[in-house]
């Protein structure tokens, strides 16, 4: 993972109503055809503009501190401006991104970078090339989030209420297309999430939301940030509804190590070396990362799209090793 494409520890928005008419803040996205209706962005509070100065010397090779720093200008565009020249810079025929409709010259690698990555066999964390759509920055595992949501969830088919955790714009821009969704997204930190609409603050330890109140809660690569993550996982099945599934994807490590985590460290670099980025705390081992969500009440069951669906996984490149843990609310007190 590199630092441009992950969370930080926590949540924030809400999209009311129908969610599946044109938005005008969103015209630049074309609809995918037969749609009914119309990034790795690392960072963390603790994110100063000389602390990011820091890091890039300290972490980035040369020729990631030179996109890091074409980044840091274009964060100053306003987000449609930067979106369109995306999308106009990007375009051709060879690829079409199904979150954001947009036809492209090519998907871009992403990932990787630090070498315990490597080391720890860490699925989520690897490079894969030919991976991200350089549009709206929806990669492999937004792709496999989105086929999970179209085929073993009722999404568009009765109405439901989500909750997406430091919403990745790939799958926002889906889900909005959605029929019926009311759509509420979560962050710890604002300020990063200028492309969403109506983002809430919210800290995944701590969420002002009602009990038994979402259908489906979405939270991708934040756990592996959050210090405290039994409160975060015990807060997410307190807000689920009996029945309600959450979608709960962090890089993991598949070479039969057990989780390795510190919240502790505070030095970037030493997190970089240790848990594969800057912000992260902790590398977990997945049959841990399961046990972690049971422990905290959630049933758990492992979508795995390469196994269970061969030919829409392979023309939806999915990564074949990853795997997406779904944690299911008891419909019945246990
Ligand atoms: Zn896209």
């Amino acid at each position: 993972m590199q630092p441009a494409a992950c969370r930080s520890a926590a949540t924030g928005g809400r999209h009311s109503g129908p969610g599946n008419k044109a938005r005008p803040g969103l015209p630049m996205f074309r609809r995918p055809p037969g749609s009914p209706g119309a990034m790795r962005q690392c960072g963390t509070s603790r994110m100063t503009p000389t602390g990011a100065i820091a890091i890039q010397v300290a972490i980035f090779p040369e020729s990631r501190r030179f996109m890091f720093n074409v980044r840091q200008f274009t964060n100053l565009l306003p987000q449609p401006v930067r979106f369109e020249l995306r999308r106009r810079l990007f375009a051709g025929s060879a690829r079409e991104c199904p979150l954001c409709g947009n036809s492209v010259k090519a998907f871009h690698g992403h990932g990787g970078g630090a070498a315990v990555l490597d080391e720890r066999k860490v699925v989520g964390g690897m490079r894969r090339e030919d991976d991200r759509c350089p549009v709206c920055h929806a990669c492999d595992r937004t792709r496999m989030m989105m086929l999970f949501l179209e085929s073993e969830t009722e999404l568009g088919r009765r109405p439901m209420r989500i909750l997406h955790v430091a919403p990745d714009f790939g799958l926002y821009l889906w889900l909005r297309r959605q029929p019926a969704v009311d759509y509420v997204c979560s962050d710890i930190d604002a300020k990063r999430y200028r492309h969403i609409e109506a983002l809430q603050i919210a800290d995944l330890t701590k969420l002002h939301f009602d009990s038994d109140s979402f259908d489906i809660v979405i939270c991708s690569h934040v756990l592996e940030h959050v210090p405290d993550d039994a409160a975060a996982f015990a807060e997410i099945r307190r807000v689920l509804k009996p029945g309600g599934k959450a979608l709960l994807l962090t890089p993991y490590a598949m070479d039969g190590r057990p989780t390795d985590e510190d919240p502790s460290i505070h030095d970037p670099v030493e997190q970089d070396r240790r848990f594969g980025q800057w912000d992260h705390v902790r590398i977990y081992n997945r049959d841990d990362f399961l046990a972690r969500m049971e422990a905290a009440g959630l049933q758990t069951r492992l979508f795995e799209p390469i196994r269970e669906m061969p030919e829409r996984a392979t023309e939806l490149a999915l990564n074949p090793l990853e795997a997406l843990p779904i944690g299911i609310r008891p419909a019945q007190p246990a």
